[in-house]
């Protein structure tokens, strides 16, 4: 089990709701993160309207990137995440079906791990535009390990996949 011996290290969580009122979801999930111990959130990007991804006939999700400081070893915040995902009554039918909060962690520091229930980094975020272009807003530079920096994997992906910034007001 990786510790991150007590130093404080940077990490990204992907955020996604598609059903009842999914800005009230990630709203509520952003708020959780920093009551987390030993976390604190320190950015969150714009919220994004993205087509859905896989099984289409179902509404559009909200998406957006946290960023946040944390004592909590890779297992712990999941951990703390499938909790807040759990809080909001998600409950898993159909892989890429709808969901009313999905969070996943995306990069722990720059560590790259894999044990039973966790993968660090995400290992389907460098396909996704409905992570990277977020997490290039609020961090071009961070370095997805084996892909190189979120704002050229972003710029990669292709226009098939649509992700629109929403203005404040607009978002349902
Ligand atoms: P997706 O990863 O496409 O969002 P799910 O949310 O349905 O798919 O998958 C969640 C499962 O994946 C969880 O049970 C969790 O244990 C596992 N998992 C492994 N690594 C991660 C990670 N980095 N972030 C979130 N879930 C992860
Ligand atoms: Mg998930």
């Amino acid at each position: 089990m990786i510790r991150s011996s007590d130093a404080t290290v940077w990490a990204f969580v992907g955020l996604g709701s598609n059903l009842d009122v999914p800005r009230r979801h990630l709203e509520d999930a952003l708020d959780a993160f920093d009551a987390l111990p030993d976390t604190r959130m320190l950015r969150c990007s714009s919220f994004y309207r993205t087509a859905p991804v896989g099984f289409a006939e179902q509404p559009d999700f909200i998406n957006a990137v946290a960023m946040v400081e944390t004592r909590l070893t890779p297992r712990e915040l999941l951990d703390a995440l499938l909790t807040i995902e759990h809080e909001h009554g998600r409950v898993r039918r159909e892989p890429n079906g709808p969901r009313t909060l999905d969070l996943d962690l995306l990069l722990y520091g720059s560590i790259v791990h894999h044990e039973e229930g966790l993968t660090v980094p995400h290992p389907r975020m460098h396909e996704r535009a409905f992570v990277m272009v977020p997490l290039a807003e609020i961090a071009p530079g961070a370095e997805i390990p084996g892909h190189g920096a979120a704002i050229m994997v972003a710029r990669e992906l292709g226009h098939d996949q649509r992700v629109e910034a929403l203005a404040f007001d607009a978002v349902a």
